[in-house]
C-alpha cells in the first residue's frame, strides 16, 4: 500500500535543511516573503499567518491586505500595502486564511498565481480554486504550489473525503493538482506529485484551537521564500508547529497566537 514509501522526518532532517545565517548575511538574500490573508473581517487570520512568518528564517515579511493596521500593531517590523500587486520584492507569496472569497479576495488570488514564485494556498484561496476559474492558472505554472487544506478542505479540493487512507488520498490530490499537498490532521500528511510521502510524527491535539493553520501557512511561506524545495518547506513547517503546540501546552490552553510565539522557542538557531 502506499504507506510503504511514506518517510518519517527526525529534528535531524529540519537542523539539515534549516537555512543557517553567515557572516553576510542580508536581510533580502535570507529571503521576503509575502503575506496575503486577513480582511477587515478576519484581521486576526493576517496577524497569526504573519506571526508565523516571523519564526522561519527570512529576513522580511511583506504583508498585502486591508488588515494592515492590525497587523503594524502586533508586529511593526512587518512592510504593508493593500494590495498583491503593491508589494514589491518578494520571494515566495502565502494567500488565503480569512482572505473571504468576493471578487476582490479573487483578484489577489489570481494576482499571486500570476507571479512565477512559490505560493501556498490555504482555507478561502482554496475555496476561489473550487470554482474551477483558476484552473488554467494553475497548471500554467511552473513555480512550486503548496497546498494546505484540513479535511473539509480536502473534501472540496478533491470532491471526496480522505477516507482512512490518507496518504493515498494526499499522493492523488498531489498527482491531480500538480502541487505539494499538505493534509492537516492529527497525524499531518505532505505528498508530492512526484509520489514521496511523509507523515508528521509531532503532532498534538493542542493544536485543534482557531487559526493554528494559519500560522502553520507563514511559517511554510517563510521557508519556500528562504527557497527550501517544497516539499521540504512543508514537511519542516508541520513538525515545527507540531512541537511549538506542545510546548505552548506545557504552559496552559493553547491560542494560535500562543504557537506563533512558541514556535520560536522550538526553530532551529540561524
Ligand atoms: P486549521 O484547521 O486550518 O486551523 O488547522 C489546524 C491545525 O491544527 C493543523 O495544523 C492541524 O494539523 C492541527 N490539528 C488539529 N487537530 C489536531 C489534532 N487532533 N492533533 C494534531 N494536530 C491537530
Ligand atoms: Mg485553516
Amino acid at each position: 500500500r502506499a504507506d510503504a514509501a511514506l518517510a518519517i522526518p527526525d529534528r535531524a532532517d529540519i537542523d539539515a535543511w534549516w537555512p543557517r545565517l553567515g557572516a553576510t548575511s542580508e536581510k533580502y538574500t535570507r529571503g521576503v516573503v509575502g503575506i496575503a490573508t486577513g480582511s477587515a473581517t478576519y484581521p486576526g487570520a493576517a496577524v497569526l499567518s504573519v506571526g508565523g512568518a516571523l519564526a522561519g528564517p527570512t529576513g522580511m515579511v511583506r504583508y498585502a491586505g486591508s488588515a494592515a493596521g492590525h497587523v503594524l500593531r502586533q508586529h511593526p517590523s512587518v512592510i504593508a500595502t493593500k494590495r498583491v500587486a503593491d508589494a514589491g520584492r518578494v520571494q515566495a507569496w502565502v494567500c488565503g486564511s480569512g482572505l473571504g472569497t468576493d471578487e476582490a479576495a479573487a483578484t489577489e488570488l489570481r494576482t499571486v498565481l500570476a507571479t512565477s514564485l512559490p505560493v501556498v494556498l490555504d482555507a478561502d484561496a482554496l475555496t476561489l480554486l473550487v470554482g474551477g476559474r483558476m484552473a488554467d492558472q494553475l497548471r500554467g505554472r511552473d513555480a512550486p504550489i503548496v497546498v494546505t487544506p484540513h479535511d473539509r478542505e480536502f473534501a472540496r479540493l478533491a470532491g471526496g473525503d480522505p477516507g482512512p487512507d490518507r496518504v493515498g488520498a494526499a499522493l492523488r490530490l498531489a498527482s491531480w493538482m500538480n502541487a505539494v499537498v499538505l493534509l492537516k490532521g492529527d497525524r499531518t500528511v505532505v505528498a508530492t506529485p512526484a509520489g514521496e510521502a511523509w507523515a508528521n510524527p509531532t503532532g498534538t491535539p493542542a493544536l485543534a484551537t482557531g487559526g493554528t493553520g494559519d500560522v502553520l501557512a507563514g511559517l511554510l511561506g517563510s521557508l519556500l521564500a528562504a527557497r527550501l524545495p517544497a516539499e521540504r518547506a512543508a514537511v519542516a513547517a508541520a513538525y515545527l508547529h507540531g512541537l511549538a503546540g506542545r510546548e505552548a501546552a506545557r504552559r496552559g490552553p493553547v491560542t494560535a497566537a500562543d504557537v506563533a510565539l512558541a514556535l520560536r522557542d522550538v526553530v532551529p538557531l540561524s
